[in-house]
């Protein structure tokens, strides 16, 4: 049987960015992410921990090495391609939620999928699915000043779903949260998973970062895996 990729793979994957003067935001590293991994990142501010999610989401481009996404090789892809692919394959939670604040929690998630070529119903239906699966069904029609930060989060999540992408890719999802909140967020990434979706998180909480079924910490710019304690 042909094993299925990684969702990502990164081989003596690095980033420099040009300066002056020059910083070395990532020096050049392996990592194989399954599906279904669930994998914290932790590391000082400044370690390097973006630079990496963005690589990962096609946001920034690898200065060494290459970059598989299911298997495809991002190195000789027009903008336009990458830009395609990140919206196939990728959805992002970022820690302050970025809603649009005047339109609704349905319309927040339904406009990310505006580029995909589907009818208005179809997106509506599909948006309405991604809030019921973030137990936000009740709260379609309010708007983000209304909102909790917790449901806010949960919006930013259904929005990040609602295009079916295979891997999460999370910036401090809980990081402007109080801990109750951000328990129940944590939760919810984790039903996600159990669910098949390959999720990374950033955290500089360490709660959070021994939920990953792999942790990984990045110093300066280097990136290892820790063994879970
Ligand atoms: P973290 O997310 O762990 O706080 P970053 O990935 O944001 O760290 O940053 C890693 C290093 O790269 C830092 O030294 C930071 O100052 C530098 N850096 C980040 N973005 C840029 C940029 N656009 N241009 C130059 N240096 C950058």
């Amino acid at each position: 049987m042909i094993e299925a990729p990684p969702v990502v793979e990164l081989r003596g994957v690095g980033l420099v960015y040009p300066g002056p003067p020059p910083v070395e935001a990532l020096y050049p590293c392996d990592l194989a992410v399954r599906r279904g991994d669930f994998i914290t990142v932790t590391g000082p501010s400044g370690a390097g921990k973006s630079s990496l999610l963005n690589l990962i989401g096609l946001l920034d481009k690898q200065t060494s090495g290459s970059y598989l996404l299911n298997g495809i090789d991002t190195g000789a892809l027009r903008e336009v391609e990458r830009t395609a692919l990140r919206g196939r394959f990728i959805g992002f939670v970022f820690q302050s939620f970025h809603l649009l604040p005047y339109r609704n929690a349905l319309e927040n998630v339904t406009l990310a999928l505006v580029y995909q070529g589907k009818k208005k119903a179809e997106r509506t239906a599909l948006a309405h699915e991604a809030l019921v699966r973030v137990g936000l069904e009740h709260r379609i029609s309010s708007f983000p000043t209304t909102l909790s930060g917790g449901e806010r989060q949960r919006v930013a999540i259904a929005r990040a779903l609602v295009g079916d992408p295979a891997l999460l890719l999370c910036d401090e999802p809980t990081g402007n949260l109080d801990t109750k909140t951000a328990s129940s967020i944590l939760a919810l990434l984790e039903e996600l998973n159990a669910s098949g979706l390959t999720v990374v998180v950033i955290t500089h909480d360490s709660a959070v970062a021994r939920r990953g079924s792999r942790m990984l910490e990045i110093r300066d710019g280097r990136a290892s895996e820790r063994e879970p304690a």
